[in-house]
């Protein structure tokens, strides 16, 4: 399988050069062809037998798109095709501040959420630093965005995977799109959402990662939670608001807690009144969403009128909380439906 030259930051690359025989000049042209979302023949201010050299083990982005589906309310999905055969998909929403891109982090994923069809088939691999990179410089550079002038504004990990299972690739993806010299995309703009392998948060916050954390709570006690999210036994709610609060402690940033409301499971007045107990006293925000139908899980999506009762129930209580559009459900807007269609499951 070709290598992707996108996992490279701009010093790696100029060792690169140097050991092809190149001057490290080329590095610079190279790392400002990656990051404008260019292929290597797409490069034409390097010389072709330089290209033709890094064209036998490289190919300059790790993934290329393969399918664009555009939804009525103007929601992009992608599939994405990797090096060596597998597809991933990505997610484009268009807001009044700008484009979000929701991007994958794993193909499939191992933490098998009753919501979610990317994880029916398990893990079968993380994604490297510069394949989770080359999701959103090669959408930029479809969108017309170029290194200097970004169509993308902000980026979501909320794709398939659990970022914090394939931690060093995520920590050095955002490195990577953090660079000055790079898309330069701020940690205020990235969010980083995790289903609750808590792991992870003590590494941000020792790497000084400071990214939006939002958690997918989507239960207010253990015993639903179980049931739906088995993350749960390993690390329950109480230690997923301990987490919170920690990081909120470190960093000063305002948590987002998601809550994907499901029909008769999750979206009563008593679980809004143990929601409101579990997120008190604390800077934090729930973003609540009817469950994009997963038909792969039997299980449905609360009604527009009844998420809007319970956001009733929540603000009476104080709590801060909006609910977020279902978007591109024309288009199998849930996470790992695309990808499961385009391979025939
Ligand atoms: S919701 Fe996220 S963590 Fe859970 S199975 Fe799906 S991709 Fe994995």
């Amino acid at each position: 399988m070709k290598k992707a030259l996108s996992d490279l930051n701009l010093e790696k690359l100029k060792e690169l050069c140097v050991t092809l025989g190149e001057k490290p000049f080329r590095a610079t042209q190279l790392y400002e062809g990656i990051n404008s979302g260019k292929e290597l023949t797409e490069m034409t201010n390097l010389p072709s037998t330089f290209v033709e050299k890094l064209s036998n083990e490289y190919t300059a982005q790790g993934v290329s798109i393969l399918k664009t589906l555009v939804s009525s309310d103007g929601t992009r999905k992608y599939l994405f095709l990797l090096n060596d055969g597998n597809i991933i998909e990505g997610v484009l929403m268009k807001y009044k501040y700008g484009n979000t891109i929701c991007v994958s982090t794993q193909v499939g994923c191992r933490m098998n959420c009753a919501f979610c069809a990317s994880g029916l088939d398990g893990l079968v691999r993380n994604l490297t630093s510069g394949e989770i990179l080359s999701e959103v410089l090669t959408v930029n550079k479809s969108l017309g965005g170029t290194l200097k002038k970004r169509e993308i504004t902000n980026i979501v990990l909320m794709g398939s995977g659990e970022p914090f299972d394939n931690y060093d690739n995520v920590a050095e993806f955002l490195r990577l799109v953090n660079n000055e010299k790079g898309l330069n995309i701020s940690y205020r703009n990235i969010s980083l959402s995790t289903c609750g392998l808590l792991t992870g948060v003590d590494r941000l916050i020792e790497d000084k990662l400071f990214v939006t954390l939002t958690f997918s709570l989507h239960a207010p006690t253990d015993e639903i939670r179980n049931d739906i999210m088995p993350i749960n036994k390993a690390f329950n709610t109480k230690m997923v608001i301990e987490a919170a609060k920690k990081y909120f402690n470190a960093t000063g940033r305002r948590i987002v807690f998601e809550y994907s409301l499901i029909q008769g499971v999750n979206d009563s007045e008593p679980c809004a009144k143990r929601l409101a107990e579990l997120v008190k006293g604390f800077p934090a925000h729930i973003n609540l969403i009817a469950l994009n139908y997963v038909k792969e899980r039997s299980l449905t999506g609360t009604s527009a009128e009844k998420v809007k009762k319970f956001q009733g129930y929540l603000e009476k209580l104080g709590v801060s909380c909006t609910i977020r559009r279902t978007m591109g459900e024309d288009i199998s807007g849930a996470c790992g439906q695309l990808r499961r269609k385009y391979i025939g499951k």
